[in-house]
């Protein structure tokens, strides 16, 4: 491609509105463009590795036996009746009439359309396994849209679905989808952990694994063990409750009334803040014996901070210091924690605080990670329980456990019979009996995942893109278009390399070269050839990013045989 006329808006400042640093490179090196909250399009260069994203996923899903297909977004609201869902799935699912007054939905996910699709072709064992994806544009009115694609309110996704006679055969399409997804993610350079969880809004009898890319930005905690196998979303892995410990409110965000002597409204804390309201996403009180111990709130760590402050109704006290909450509180103990960690491990240290007369956390993020054994609390007098739930032991070998965090880029789920039998997806068996098929499906968040391997491979300059999701892989720059020799030799490399199959971009505009220098580090391409002043001797400046090597000299030659 050239450059000249491609549209490829770049940016030297990052948005103001982007908080995620892949956000801003996406924005700034022209790869996407915000339509409205959490709904982008997709300029030529973000396209680029869109197609190469997807390209991987259609090989590997091909390799293990699923078809492609493509199935409507809009779809009748009856379906989503049928399956009891047109209600479950709350105000997310976006829903219109059309013009007889009509109920449909924009598919945030395709289970009940595959689910009767298939139910009304097939009908014998002797078609199953059925195993079939597609790639296509999502929809969810997410409440908190954000991070760029991370979180998009219309997105793209790979979702596949598996049809089996028994449990069996669904294990086997299980495991094929699980190892694909490891090679899918392995090829896009990713780092990644697959993590037991929960099955949330899709519901299903059996089990799931989330695939994590591993980033601080991630919404999901990680609770995996250095030694085992052991790896298992927060909410999954930790979830207990220990006797005489209650759940008083759970507020958004309400609670501040009652616990704000100088009674600020929550527009003044934001205000205060610069937030925006949704920051402060919950309040919770816990109480033994009518007695707060712990007032927990979910936010960015700044917003809890002066959250609780506020809450307790002293603008000095440090967070941290948590005798001082206590005092404030007059509950015998207190306890609060910034963000990212989930309510029951909150509520485990409530209850380790009031069991073992300490408040737990003293230092920023350190309330769960660094919590100690002995030191923190006394494992006899609370209870082994608490070993799984602080973190502190792996259940499967007792190694200390470690918290990250992730951003979920794909999930498989046994689905079981859920669907086929609130969509009548039935079979004759061999004997001629009529009986369920036994579903699995699987989802991979295309355009999210662009975003995750963005994140992972970012530089201050620009995104370092890995080879196979490069929107180029060579990036051709003469320093003068103007230099006939350089203008003849740019021309030259950007042909033959072109016919070989390589994408190259040559930029072809009359730029200044620090600003060509700029651009280039923001679109990111692994390999770049500046051809200067010495075209005349057919020499050029070669630059891999990947091997992060120093600008070398070489022959024009040279540089096309080490691309080869
Ligand atoms: P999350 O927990 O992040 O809200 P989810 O569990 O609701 O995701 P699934 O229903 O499992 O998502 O959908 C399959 C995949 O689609 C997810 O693993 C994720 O990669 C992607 N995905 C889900 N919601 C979004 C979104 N709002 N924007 C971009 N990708 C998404
Ligand atoms: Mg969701
Ligand atoms: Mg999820
Ligand atoms: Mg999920």
């Amino acid at each position: 491609m050239r450059q000249k006329h491609m549209l490829l808006p770049t940016l030297r400042e990052a948005p103001a509105e982007a908080e995620a640093l892949s956000h801003q490179l996406l924005l700034r090196g022209g790869y996407i463009r915000q339509l409205a909250a959490g709904i982008y399009s997709y300029l030529p260069l973000g396209t680029r590795v869109l197609h190469k994203l997807e390209r991987v996923i259609r090989e590997e899903m091909e390799a293990s036996g699923f078809d492609e297909l493509l199935m409507p977004a809009m779809q009748p609201s009856e379906l989503w009746e049928k399956s009891g869902r047109y209600s479950e799935y709350g105000p997310e699912l976006i829903r219109l009439d059309d013009r007889h007054g009509r109920g449909f939905v924009l598919g945030p996910t395709h289970e009940e359309v595959i689910t009767s699709l298939v139910a009304a072709e097939v009908n014998t064992y002797r078609k199953l396994p059925l195993r079939l994806y597609q790639i296509q544009t999502k929809f969810r009115d997410e409440r908190r849209p954000r991070f760029g694609l991370l979180r998009g309110r219309e997105f793209l996704m790979k979702d596949a679905y598996s049809f089996d006679t028994d449990w069996s055969g669904l294990d086997e399409s299980y495991q094929f989808m699980v190892q694909a997804y490891h090679r899918i993610f392995a090829r896009c350079g990713l780092h990644f952990k697959a993590v037991e969880a929960e099955a949330g809004s899709i519901g299903g009898e059996g089990e799931t694994l989330e695939f994590m890319a591993l980033a601080e930005i991630g919404e999901d905690t990680i609770v995996s063990c250095p030694s085992c196998q052991y790896a298992a979303n927060l909410e999954k892995a930790v979830f207990r409750q220990q006797e005489g410990v209650t759940l008083l409110e759970e507020t958004i965000p309400e609670m501040e009334e009652i616990y704000t002597p100088d009674t600020r409204t929550i527009e003044e804390l934001n205000v205060f803040l610069g937030e925006k309201p949704e920051s402060f996403l919950k309040t919770m009180i816990y109480m033994v014996d009518d007695q707060p111990v712990a007032v927990v709130v979910r936010g960015d760590h700044e917003v809890n901070e002066f959250k609780l402050k506020n809450a307790l109704g002293a603008s000095s006290v440090e967070l941290a210091e948590l005798n001082k909450v206590e005092e404030l509180t007059g509950a015998p103990h207190g306890f609060a924690g910034p963000t990212g960690l989930d309510i029951p491990v909150y509520l485990d240290l409530a209850a380790a605080a009031v069991a073992d007369g300490i408040a737990g956390a003293n230092r920023k993020d350190y309330h769960v990670r660094h919590l100690k054994k002995g030191r923190d609390y006394d494992p006899v007098a609370t209870g082994d329980y608490r070993n799984a739930t602080t973190g502190d032991c792996c259940p499967h070998c007792g190694d200390n456990l470690v918290f990250s965090r992730g951003i979920e880029v794909g999930h498989v789920f046994k689905l079981g019979t859920k669907y086929s039998k609130s969509l009548g997806a039935t079979f004759t068996n061999m004997e001629g009996k009529e009986e369920l098929m036994i579903m699995g499906c699987y989802g991979i968040g295309v355009s999210r995942l662009m975003s995750a391997v963005a994140e992972q491979y970012q530089s201050e300059a620009g995104i370092r893109w890995p080879l196979p999701l490069s929107p180029f892989q060579v990036h051709i720059i003469p320093v003068s278009i103007k230099d006939e020799a350089q203008a003849g030799l740019a021309e030259e490399l950007y042909r033959t390399l072109q016919q070989a199959g390589m994408d190259v971009l040559l930029d072809d505009r009359d730029e200044r070269p620090g600003v060509k220098f700029k651009d280039a580090d923001l679109i990111g391409a692994p390999l770049r050839i500046i051809v200067g002043k010495a075209a005349s001797e057919r020499k050029v400046e070669w630059l891999n990013r990947m091997a992060e090597s120093e600008k070398e000299m070489i022959n024009a030659d040279e540089a096309l045989a080490r691309i080869h």
